[in-house]
């Protein structure tokens, strides 16, 4: 039996940082999250409790990274050869994988070693699976990144990215799939992280300490409780932990099918240009992100709102050029630009428009119509 995790659902306040791990949770493409706050703001809790809230998952029996059963174009090389010798797969059900990677972890513990001398004894590839073979198709939390090793970080980001573990030694390779939604916590005060890296984590969370009184006694009562009686205390919450999951499912589900609009696209430009942000992460973060919150509203076209709440989570790490310079990032001034680009996107959307028209009248489609007389 596995220990129950705290729920989700039962996590007082910090929305901004349940939205982002739900945005994730839509579209776990997105590019992850990172949490920063101080000791102790419940970082590691929420982290986990996502990974206990998504739906359990249907993976290959036998196979050593939890290939989907129903995505051939994603297994590994060896339920490929497995397929290919004829076999017909049976499938097991296990929940969503959470891989806590530790901070002594080496880069063979991992992404996992070829053992070349057994290759070359055997002429068979000998791979022994890392931690990113154990968190394909679930989460991977890494607490305290900015003490990991650059290089260990930037290896994570990059196979977040591309969803694929590729080793190689000596001209033995070996690739498994590895996509996880990529979830990693620092404390501020304990160094920060290199602004290359800041950029690779789609969305950045600050987490304050609550400062409501009520909801400061809420948070001890819970906590409390659940450390009492796990299970008991579950049970309370089980009704809102299945609703959000099947919340979370049909977001998923509809996500292919949200619309956005040119003047959409145009307004998010707008957005960043306004922030002066460096090359073109952010807009497409900020698409996404928008696109997976209409999603979990159950809308199947994107608003300003969504807009607005995914540049709230995009924005903040990629305007901040000097570490020891903060530079505010109020939500007001965030809205008020927000407004000025939308404007000039319907202004843009306007001039398109027209430009479109005369460029019609110049060149009609059919032959020339005769002058009626
Ligand atoms: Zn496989």
């Amino acid at each position: 039996m596995t220990t129950r995790v705290y729920p989700f659902t039962a996590i007082v306040g910090q929305e901004r940082l349940k939205r982002a791990l739900l945005l994730n949770a839509v579209d776990p493409g997105l590019g992850g999250v990172l949490i920063r706050g101080q000791r102790g703001s419940g970082k590691s809790t929420a982290a986990r409790a996502l990974a206990a809230l998504l739906p359990p998952i249907r993976v290959v029996r036998g196979c050593r990274f939890h290939c989907d059963p129903d995505r051939p174009t994603t297994w590994c090389s060896e339920c490929q050869a497995r397929a290919a010798a004829g076999e017909v797969f049976e499938v097991d059900v296990i929940p969503t994988p959470f891989v806590n990677l530790p901070l002594a972890a080496t880069e063979e513990r991992v992404v996992g070693t070829l053992d070349i001398e057994r290759a070359l004894q055997t002429g068979h590839r000998h791979f022994e699976p890392g931690l990113l073979a154990q968190a394909n198709r679930g989460v991977l939390y890494i607490d305290e990144v900015n003490l990991l090793d650059d290089h260990l970080v930037d290896l994570l980001l990059d196979v977040a990215a591309m969803g694929v573990n590729y080793v190689e030694r000596e001209g033995v390779s070996f690739q498994h799939p590895a996509r996880f939604i990529l979830i990693g916590s620092m404390n501020p005060e304990e160094g920060d992280l290199r602004p290359q890296l800041l950029d690779r984590f789609a969305l950045v969370v600050q987490v304050e300490g609550l400062t409501d009184p009520h909801q400061r006694a809420l948070v001890m009562e819970r906590h409390l409780a659940f450390e009492q009686d796990p299970e008991g205390f579950y049970a309370q919450w089980r009704a809102a932990e299945d609703a959000l999951r099947q919340r979370l499912m049909a977001a998923r589900e509809r996500l292919a099918r949200v619309q956005h609009t040119p003047e959409d696209l145009l307004t998010i430009a707008g957005l960043t240009t306004a922030y002066d942000v460096e090359g073109h992460r952010a807009d497409l973060v900020i698409l996404r992100a928008a696109r997976a919150n209409a999603a979990l509203e159950g809308r199947d076209a994107i608003t300003a709102k969504d807009i607005l709440l995914a540049a709230e989570l995009a924005l903040p790490h990629r305007i901040q050029r000097d570490p020891l310079e903060p530079v505010s990032f109020e939500l007001e001034d965030l809205a008020a630009q927000m407004e000025k680009a939308q404007r000039h996107a319907r202004r843009l959307r306007r001039m398109d428009d027209a430009a479109a028209q005369i460029q019609a009248k110049k060149a009609p489609p059919g032959p020339e119509p005769k002058p009626s007389r």
